[in-house]
C-alpha cells in the first residue's frame, strides 16, 4: 500500500492509496471513518460509469443508491442534489442526500472535495483553470453555506492535477487571472515560460473565503504517469472519476 504525505501534516493526516472492488484511489482515511466516502481514482479504475454493469459494480463497492454526473462545461454552475436530480451539464455537485455520489471527471484539471462532516454536507467540483478564474470553489462554499454547513469547520481535499513543474500557459490565462484580482504568485515563470499553480490558486480562493483546513495530495497527473491520465501528455478522452458522498 502506498501511502502519500501531503504538504500539511500537522495533524498527523495522510492521503492513501487504496481500493475497493475495481477501483484504486486515493483518499483520507480519517475523513472516510467520519462518514465522508470519496476518491481521487487512477486511470487504472473504470471510468465509463453510463456502462450499466460498471455502474454497479462501482455502486457495489461504495455502497452507494446512487451516482450523479453530468457533462462538464468548465464553468460555475454547482447543482445542489437533495430528491434525486440529475442535471445534464454544469461543474460542481453539493450533495445532501446520503449515498448519493457526485461524480467529476478529470486528466488534469482539478477536482475539489469540500465536507462539513459536523452536518454532514458534502461538494465536489471540477476546477480546471478557467472554472478557477470564474471562482467555482467559491460557489460551491456559498451553496454549502446556504444549506447550513459552516466554513470553520469545512475541509478541503485538492486533488490529482496537472502541477506547476508541467503546466505552462500562455499570457491569455494569467491575464484572466489578473482580472479576477489572483495575486502573483499563483504563477512561476522559468526560462521565459509560465507555469501555472492551480492548486494553490484554489487554496487561496478558500484560505480567503475563511476555509483553512486544507489538505492537498499534491499528486501531478503529468508528471505520475503510473496512476493518472494526463491530457497535457497525451491521453486524449480518456479521465479518471473523482467522487464524494456521505456514507448512507
Ligand atoms: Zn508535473
Amino acid at each position: 500500500m502506498v501511502r502519500q504525505k501531503i504538504d500539511d501534516n500537522r495533524d498527523g493526516v495522510m492521503f492513501e492509496l487504496t481500493n475497493s472492488g475495481d477501483w484504486s484511489f486515493f483518499h483520507m482515511p480519517e475523513l472516510a471513518q467520519a462518514g465522508i466516502s470519496h476518491g481521487f481514482c487512477t486511470g487504472a479504475s473504470p471510468s465509463d460509469l453510463v456502462n450499466e454493469d460498471a455502474r454497479r459494480r462501482f455502486l457495489d463497492a461504495f455502497h452507494l443508491k446512487d451516482i450523479v454526473t453530468m457533462r462538464q462545461v468548465h464553468g460555475t454552475t454547482v447543482h445542489t442534489i437533495r430528491n434525486g436530480e440529475k442535471p445534464e451539464s454544469g461543474d460542481g455537485f453539493v450533495l445532501v442526500e446520503k449515498g448519493i455520489a457526485g461524480i467529476i471527471r478529470t486528466a488534469d484539471c482539478l477536482p475539489v472535495i469540500l465536507c462539513d462532516p459536523s452536518r454532514p454536507l458534502v461538494s465536489i467540483v471540477h476546477a480546471g483553470w478557467r472554472g478557477t478564474a470564474a471562482g467555482i470553489v467559491g460557489k460551491a462554499v456559498d451553496t454549502m453555506e446556504r444549506l447550513g454547513a459552516a466554513k470553520e469547520r469545512m475541509i478541503a481535499l485538492l486533488g490529482p492535477s496537472i502541477g506547476p513543474c508541467c503546466y505552462e500557459v500562455k499570457e491569455d490565462v494569467r491575464v484572466a487571472f489578473s482580472v479576477e484580482r489572483f495575486p502573483r504568485h499563483i504563477f512561476q515563470e522559468q526560462d521565459n515560460s509560465m507555469f501555472l499553480n492551480l492548486r494553490e490558486a484554489n487554496a487561496w480562493v478558500l484560505r480567503a473565503l475563511g476555509v483553512n483546513r486544507i489538505y492537498d495530495t499534491d499528486l501531478c497527473t503529468c508528471c505520475e504517469q503510473t496512476y493518472f491520465y494526463s491530457f497535457r501528455r497525451g491521453d486524449k478522452g480518456r479521465r479518471q472519476i473523482n467522487f464524494v458522498s456521505i456514507r448512507g
